[in-house]
């Protein structure tokens, strides 16, 4: 298939689209290198540096593009609730506008990496597709817009849609060459990246956002998939779109970890003592976050091979140490 993959010069889009390159589909890869790394992206992809709300200039009509996988978007629940109207804008306005893009040339197929954010405090769990959705942040609230867009397209203009719902990500895409992609943001905000800064010594010490959440240990417990399972999943993905429909499914590990575990497991990896201060709460994080993933199991066929903390932290550790630090 001839594909178009934005935010492929980021962490998960950058993993999938060496996976879709090593099954023989063709990538054409449309960032704009705001928050992603040129380096990061495949060799052997086309890249156009240009903006989703450009993404027009790309796919025309005579183009052949079979499938847009849409990864492109801002990620950061915290920053979401300081700086909404960026949220707003990158992860809505400019995803319709990739939309009217996707439409006008006739693309049938889109995988879209949305987030179990969507479903807020769960009121079951692990969470399941049929969850009440009802984000505490504004991140969580943009890419469901963004999802209830592609129910309507699909609806209305026989869009063949998957929306792929996930927690934290993990690990790195570690290849046979020795050679590893993983995850870079600046500034740094998730959890196991900053641990592995700490351990590297670029930061002295870690905080750990709230220790009085009603979890076994009092620190927010989440789910945490490997970036190797989670591209795999974009794959099949593509497998079971089917013209007019708005497939949906949530993907996890089965297992929640607690903010202690991960820096217990990265204290393990790394052998660095990593030095923890308690932090108030961050505003909008919910407690706990575990996705049911029963239904990916059963329609994608999709497994999580990687779901120990040491499988992704030790891969994420070979990448820093490799590129990073
Ligand atoms: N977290 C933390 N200290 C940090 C960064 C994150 O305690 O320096 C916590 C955060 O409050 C949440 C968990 O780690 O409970 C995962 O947060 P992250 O930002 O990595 O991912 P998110 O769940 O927001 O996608």
């Amino acid at each position: 298939m001839k594909l178009l993959v934005t935010g492929g010069a980021g962490y998960v889009g950058s993993v999938t689209s060496r996976l879709l390159l090593d099954a023989g589909h063709e990538v054409v890869v449309l960032d704009n290198l705001s928050t992603g790394f040129r380096e990061a992206i495949a060799p052997d992809a086309t890249f156009v540096q240009a903006d989703i709300a450009d993404a027009g200039t790309v796919l025309t009509p005579d183009a052949g593009f079979d499938a847009v996988l849409h990864f492109a978007g801002l990620i950061a629940a915290g920053e979401s609730m300081h700086k909404p109207e960026l949220y707003w804008d990158h992860n809505v306005q400019r995803s319709l506008a990739l939309l009217n893009a996707v439409r006008a040339a006739g693309v049938p197929r889109m995988v879209f990496s949305s987030t179990a954010a969507v479903y807020g405090n769960p009121t079951e769990l692990p969470i399941t597709e049929t969850a009440t959705k009802a984000p505490t942040n504004t991140y969580g609230a943009t890419k469901l817009t963004f999802d209830f867009a592609l129910t309507s397209e699909a609806f209305a203009h026989g869009l063949a849609a998957v929306s792929l719902r996930y927690f934290n990500v993990a690990g790195a895409l570690i290849r046979e060459d020795g050679t590893a992609i993983g995850e870079r943001h600046d500034p740094e905000t998730h959890l196991i990246p900053i641990t592995l800064q700490v351990a590297a010594g670029k930061r002295e010490k870690l905080q750990i956002f709230g220790d009085d959440y009603p979890t076994a240990d009092g620190t927010c417990v989440r789910d945490y998939i490997h970036v190797q399972d989670l591209a795999r999943a974009h794959l099949l993905a593509l497998d079971v779109a089917a013209p007019g429909e708005h497939k949906i499914f949530n993907l996890g590990n089965g297992n929640g970890f607690s903010n202690l575990e991960v820096v217990e497991a990265a204290r393990q990896v790394t052998g660095a003592e990593l030095p923890v201060e308690i932090a108030p709460q961050r505003q909008g994080d919910p407690a706990t976050l575990v996705a049911g993933s029963q239904k990916a199991r059963d329609e994608l066929g999709w497994i999580p091979e990687k779901n120990t903390l040491t499988d992704m932290i030790g891969d994420a550790w070979a990448f820093y140490r490799s590129h990073v630090a």
